[in-house]
């Protein structure tokens, strides 16, 4: 077996570009947490999946870190306030909001808060039950609350009274019909809001998530909008209420530059207010600020090319610059990053529980048969005289004598034994293809992508896309995936990942490159009767609530780990996941009246003499114990 270093190893899945300090490969091939930052200590993951898989908490299991939040949270307000020291903005102040529709889990919201109290951090809410949810896990009276999106009455209402639990609450208009419920609640409140402004900036950023921006995005007022709402609230004597200005030009802002050009837009807006008697004291930067899944730093959609602290330091930068050159007082600053912050707080393990093909089928030594046709004895030969001098022209000889085959038994001129053997020989030959250009240095070949491709096993997973990442499915993400462990082995097996749901979009085929991205994962050989563990990385933004229940598949087991002064670990929160019955009644079945009914039929049919006494026992234990049972596959050697 080839072995690798560590360093290496970190090479070949991006570690160093990803982990953001957080993760790291142990000199023992295992990958590793540090919760507290790259100064702290770390946990091996591994080992603390063989911990718990010795008290019987089975993969697929999230595992999630409360010090990284805390220390995301600490980084994020430290960014800020360093950018506005060094831009010698005194007396200005950083009021970040965490908006929880990046992830509303009640501990993680609850983290949060708790960490950002000293920051006086607060919460961003976009529904009325997402508003319920801050006003219950942030007591915070100093931290801002801020509320956005689409509101009926009921939820402005409810707005305005949070305020006798805040001292600041901004309700941001996203549309300028808003005001006609607003005016009279607040002409009439004890305790008034702050007013705060949607923009609709014409500065968009590119991408996935590029509609979020722009002219055409859902959000935010227009130029002749604002001045609209800005006479209006004048007229209705509310003028002194509106003192923010908001923007959020998408999610994962890969370029640095796109989010320097909003800040600039919006500030320019901001003078000009403030020139025409708006006493505005906050400007909302909105969120944004990108996570480098692929680790290459670079404007890719699945990168970023700025660390937070350059995030900081760009906004404060440009905020200044325009207040300035406009004579005109620097504003407070109100930041909603979303992704950056609890990305790195989640990692998914699963176990790999079958690969495809089962069977590895050596070409047969023989060479073909006398009465093969031509283009099987053709394909016997490309696999003899394959090399350095024609790879090439015999992998495309290949493709096509494989091709021709096809025909053939499509016709019926070749039976399934003959198919089979040739198949054998072209996956033999796929196999040199990848070895001749790896030799000959020419992996950047369309060539040996398409070897690798036709080539790659499958390893089914013990997860459900559609319930973990799926981002993965829905806008074509990528998020760092490697092996939990045998790291340092070189990993010499091209893979990709299907899950074990009923779908076909339910598999991974796009994987993290430092160079793009690459059609095939490198995985190790799996060894019988040993688990083989995948670590899917930066899971903790967006897709907790983005997943959804597709074949039934629930939510996986849950530990949180955190890391004492001593370095030693300890899983202080076990969830499990959801049970069989749990899915049934999302989709409003009964499972007690279920558990009912089949014990009356498996009765029935032993009244009936169908089965005996003894059936009826082992159907009633199996039927109605599998009800409580996970949702997803269990160790083969329970
Ligand atoms: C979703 C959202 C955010 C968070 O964006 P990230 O890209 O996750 O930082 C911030 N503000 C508003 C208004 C949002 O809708």
């Amino acid at each position: 077996m080839a072995y690798v270093t560590v360093r290496e190893a970190e090479e070949t899945y991006s570690v160093a570009g990803w982990a953001d300090g957080y993760y790291r490969i142990t000199g023992a091939g295992t990958l590793a947490v540090m919760p507290q930052g790259a100064d702290g200590p770390e946990v091996d993951l591994h080992e603390v999946i063989e911990s718990l898989r010795e008290q019987g908490v089975a993969t697929p299991i999230t595992l999630r870190f409360p010090q990284v939040l805390q220390h995301r949270v600490d980084r994020l307000n430290r960014a800020f306030e360093k950018a506005l020291k060094d831009n010698k903005c005194k007396g200005i102040d950083y009021r970040g909001v965490f908006p929880i529709k990046v992830n509303q889990r009640q501990e993680v919201v609850k983290t949060l808060a708790q960490a950002g109290r000293k920051w006086k951090y607060g919460l961003e809410v976009g529904s009325k039950a997402e508003l319920l949810a801050a006003i219950s896990m942030d007591p915070n009276r100093k931290s801002l609350l801020v509320v956005n999106g689409y509101k009926d009455k009921a939820f402005l209402e409810a707005a305005c009274h949070a305020t006798h639990f805040k001292d600041e609450v901004i309700i941001v208009l996203d549309e300028v019909g808003e005001l006609d419920i607003l005016a009279p609640l607040l002409q009439q409140a004890e305790r008034k809001p702050i007013l705060g402004i949607s923009l609709k900036l014409r500065s968009k950023a590119p991408g996935k998530w590029a509609l979020s921006g722009g002219e055409r995005s859902k959000f935010g007022l227009t130029i002749p909008e604002v001045l609209y709402a800005v006479e209006r609230l004048r007229e209705d004597g509310l003028l002194d209420r509106l003192q923010q200005i908001h923007f959020h030009i998408g999610s994962q802002i890969s370029d640095i530059r796109r989010i320097t050009q909003g800040v600039r837009e919006a500030a320019r807006i901001y003078v000009e207010m403030r020139k025409m008697g708006v006493p505005l004291k906050y400007v909302d930067v909105g969120g944004g600020m990108a996570v480098d899944y692929d680790g290459s730093g670079s404007t890719g959609s699945n990168s970023a090319n700025y660390s937070m602290e350059e995030y900081a330091s760009s906004i404060v930068a440009q905020l200044k610059d325009v207040c300035d050159e406009a004579g005109v007082p620097m504003p407070h600053l109100i930041n909603e990053s979303g992704r950056a912050v609890v990305s790195h707080h989640a990692l998914l393990v699963v176990d790999v529980v079958r690969r495809v093909p089962y069977l590895e089928i050596e070409p047969d030594p023989d060479g073909a048969h006398d009465d093969d046709p031509t283009s099987l004895w053709n394909l016997f030969d490309t696999y003899r005289t394959i090399g350095p001098k024609n790879v090439f022209e015999s992998f495309h000889d290949a493709i096509q004598y494989r091709e021709d085959l096809q025909s053939l038994f499509d016709l019926g001129h070749l039976n399934l034994e003959a198919l089979g053997r040739a198949e054998a020989v072209f996956r033999a030959i796929l196999g040199k293809v990848r070895d001749t250009l790896k030799d000959e240095d020419e992996t950047e070949s369309e060539e040996f992508e398409q070897a690798n491709a036709l080539g790659s096993q499958k390893l089914v997973c013990n997860f459900s896309l559609f319930q973990s990442l799926p981002d993965v499915w829905g806008v074509k993400q990528q998020f760092p995936i490697l092996p939990l462990h045998r790291l340092r082995e070189k990993p010499e097996e091209a893979t990709t990942l299907a899950d074990i749901t009923c779908d076909s979009d339910g598999e991974i085929r796009r994987f993290i490159d430092p160079e793009g991205s690459r059609a095939s994962l490198q995985t190790h050989k799996i060894r019988k009767g040993e688990p083989y563990y995948l670590a899917m990385a930066l899971v903790g933004a967006y897709q907790d609530s983005l997943g959804d229940y597709h074949n039934l598949f629930g939510e996986t087991n849950e530990a949180w780990i955190e890391v004492g002064a001593t370095g030693k670990w300890s899983v202080t929160r076990l969830t499990p996941g959801s049970k069989i019955a749990d899915m049934l009644k999302w989709v409003r079945y009964n499972p007690a009246d279920m558990k009912d009914s089949l014990k009356d039929r498996i009765k029935r049919l032993k009244d009936t003499g169908k089965i005996s006494a003894g059936t009826a026992r082992e159907l009633v234990d199996e039927f109605v114990g599998l009800i409580d049972r996970s949702t997803y596959l269990e160790p083969a050697t329970a």
